[in-house]
């Protein structure tokens, strides 16, 4: 492409082009052979893998942690229910997002970076400083093994501002950024002659004890193709284990995840693996699961689209009138969830941008549908105060104007914009340019997971986790901070596990314990089957999803939150002493999954119960509202005095919750972290040489 047709913008780009960012082929993977090896547990027979490394997970941080200990020599095996299931393959938002340090102009400065991950607070300044560094190397891997990031002649990354990003240290490669990612991460792989499980889920780690400290030495799954007992049930044997499997996306009712997104917290909890942060989750616009779950940021906002809801009789309704005060402020505020995405209850006020989330949540609750229609602009807020392209807030105007965005309609500023936006719904049965969009507030992505240290090592040794899996994020981060951070910790667990087993042989598993455990699992299938609970794995998903979206959303009270985690807790009890009830072997697996799921929501109650009865108030996702809160939005004519809300205590940013299994259930622990921002200079001989030594 030459300079004259880039600088005309999108008009002039061949569709060709655009479709390969958007309609491109995954490669072609071909699993392993079955293992021969088995062993016979209470006279089943049992398949048994081997391997150092055992993956779980093959969405882009899984598959850039294979990629990396491949390199390193480390046999490494990839097991996963999807290959290209999970939110990297399958999810994304007009410019998907990668946040990493800027290539542009000046450079940047890695101690500010990290400042911004870690502002929001209950993130150690070692971690963001380590995510800032390594995003270099992120960032140049993925375009080596062929990321098309976008870049000027001279060779810096172009960027752009998104949510708490104050540098502008976003880029991408359109809607699709994290699945090209898995793409070229599964062509490097396949390269590099990775073993591949497909269609293999985890469903419980193994641990034996050495030494007198408990160790992972293996875990058992359910492998769709294997046939040689009835619940397709596997044992693979390995050293070290790296759970990359995700968010737990089907904790919500409400949700802009993929289907079938479990995550792997729940198997975590059920080893006795410690939780973090789990109270810290993004909630914002996005199309609903029930259609095409897409994140609705960026430029789908910018371009001010009308919105609108209908009631039962089809009646439109022009709802944002009775928050905004005037029209300029309702689109402006429509304008900035482009780059102020998630919810915030601090952006309620003021008029603020997350007054619309609020609106269009009460809407949702009212039963009524909400729409963005492309086709026209929106409606005034008062009469006579018609929407103008030229009475715009400064910031607003400067950005279409910038980016030559100024035609008449928000579908002609959409195509301007970002025309690959509008053919990926195009791609999934939705005409942006023929009819309205249906949209909610969904549950997007949880910032909390499984608590790591710096290399990714998880309170179990032998265990680590990576991605959205892991709690690496505080309560805020910059969009496309996840997928940095999948990134950056795919290679440091691989650098820590080399660096661990360099000279070492491998162990053998203590034989007598690992039958133990498939036994066990043995027995909860046989009790699935035979019928022992009445409760169904799709009821148990209902009640707990309704529950959370209903009582643990962007609003919550004490009270509310309390009353749900008796509720969860009581379910979880059921679960645990009873079993679920499915109709032949092959089902297990759901029953598996809904009862780690019953621990993940009783987990995320727990933490945010304890969080509130401390005094903890409204950060991140969620506004807590009482009585007693100081803070209430204001809106234009409706009565927003019942979301008075307590304001965020200083001194919560300075600890991580950490939810631990106890004996009768969970616990919940404040775990200090220092948001310092220092960081230890190492000097050039003094350091090569530990480097090497740490390198052998
Ligand atoms: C709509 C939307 C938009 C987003 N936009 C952005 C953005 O712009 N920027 C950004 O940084 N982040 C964004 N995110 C978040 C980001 O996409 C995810 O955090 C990230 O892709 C997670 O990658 P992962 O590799 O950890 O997990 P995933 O990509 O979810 O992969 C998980 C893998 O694990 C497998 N798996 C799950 N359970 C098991 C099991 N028990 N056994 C075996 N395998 C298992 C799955 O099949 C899958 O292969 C967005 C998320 C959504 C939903």
């Amino acid at each position: 492409m030459n300079e004259t047709t880039l600088s005309s913008g999108f008009d002039a780009i061949p569709q060709a082009i655009l479709d390969k960012l958007t309609r491109f082929d995954m490669p072609a993977v071909r699993g392993i052979d079955a293992s021969e090896q088995t062993m016979e547990v209470a006279g089943v027979t049992v398949p048994v893998y081997q391997c150092e490394s055992l993956v779980l997970g093959s969405g882009a941080a899984g598959m850039r942690a294979t990629v990396e200990l491949q390199r390193r020599g480390v046999d490494v095996l990839v097991a996963s229910t999807g290959l290209f299931a999970g939110t990297s393959a399958c999810s994304g938002s007009d410019k998907q997002t990668l946040y990493t340090a800027s290539t542009d102009y000046k450079g940047d400065n890695f101690v500010k970076y990290a400042q911004s991950l870690c502002s929001g607070g209950a993130m150690d300044f070692s971690t963001a400083y380590v995510e800032a560094v390594g995003s270099i190397d992120a960032m140049g891997g993925l375009q080596y093994m062929g990321l098309p990031l976008p870049h000027d002649d001279q060779g810096a990354i172009l960027r752009y501002q998104t949510d708490h990003d104050e540098a502008g240290r976003a880029t991408s490669c359109g809607p699709r950024t994290s699945k090209l990612m898995v793409k070229v991460l599964f062509e490097e792989a396949l390269t590099l002659g990775v073993r591949i499980l497909p269609s293999c889920s985890g469903i419980q780690i193994v641990k034996e004890t050495v030494d007198g400290a408990e160790r992972v030495c293996g875990l058992i799954a359910l492998h769709r193709e294997e046939k040689r007992n009835d619940y397709g049930l596997i044992f693979i044997r390995c050293e070290d284990l790296i759970i990359a499997t995700g968010g737990p996306g089907e904790l919500y009712r409400d949700s802009v995840y993929p289907h079938h997104c479990h995550g792997g917290l729940g198997l975590a909890l059920e080893a006795g693996v410690e939780l973090c942060n789990v109270t810290e989750s993004q909630f914002g616009i996005g199309t609903p699961r029930t259609n095409f779950p897409w994140n609705l940021s960026g430029t789908y906002v910018q371009v001010m689209p009308r919105i609108y809801s209908v009631d039962a009789e089809g009646n439109e309704i022009h709802f944002l009138k009775r928050f905004y005060r005037t029209t300029r402020e309702m689109v402006s505020n429509t304008f900035r969830k482009g780059y102020q995405w998630p919810y915030h209850s601090t952006r309620m006020l003021d008029y603020g941008s997350s007054l619309l989330d609020l609106a269009v949540f009460l809407e949702q609750q009212a039963g009524r549908k909400v729409y963005l229609d492309f086709l026209r602009n929106p409606e005034p807020v008062n009469e006579g105060d018609d929407f103008s392209l030229d009475n715009l807030d400064p910031d607003v105007r400067e950005y279409l104007e910038n980016n030559e965005a100024l035609q008449e309609l928000p579908i002609d500023r959409l195509r301007r914009m970002n025309p690959l936006a509008i053919e990926l719904y195009r791609m999934h049965g939705s005409d942006l340019a023929a009819e309205p969009l249906e949209f909610a507030m969904n549950n997007q992505h949880m910032n909390g997971g499984i608590l790591i240290d710096d290399w990714g090592r998880t309170s179990l040794a032998g265990c680590y986790a990576i991605g959205e899996a892991a709690g690496s994020h505080g309560v805020t981060r910059p969009g496309g901070a996840a997928l940095n951070s999948g990134q950056v910790f795919g290679k440091r667990v691989a650098l820590a596990i080399k660096r661990a087993r360099d000279g070492k042989t491998n162990t053998v598993a203590d034989a007598a314990v690992v039958s133990g455990a498939i036994e066990g699992t043995l027995k909860d299938a046989d009790r699935f089957v035979s019928g022992g609970s009445v409760r169904k794995p799709k009821v148990v998903k209902t009640e707990i999803q309704a529950r959370m979206s209903d009582n643990a959303g962007i609003i919550c009270t004490a009270d509310e939150v309390k009353s749900a985690l008796e509720a969860a807790t009581a379910l979880r009890c059921e679960v645990e002493a009873e079993g679920l009830q499915v109709s032949s072997a092959s089902m297990v697996g759901q029953a598996f999954r809904w009862r780690h799921m019953a621990w993940v929501s009783e987990a995320v109650l727990t933490a945010l119960d304890y969080y509130i009865s401390a005094g903890g108030g409204s950060r991140g996702a969620r506004a807590i509202c009482s009585e007693d809160g100081t803070r209430c939005p204001d809106a234009k004519v409706e009565d927003l005095s019942r979301f008075n809300f307590i304001e965020e205590q200083a001194k919560d940013r300075e600890e991580k919750l950490i939810v631990s299994r106890v004996e009768e259930g969970l616990q919940v622990s404040a775990l200090p972290v220092d948001l310092t921002p220092e960081v230890q200079r190492e000097f050039f001989e003094k350091g090569w040489g530990s480097y090497l030594i740490k390198e052998g």
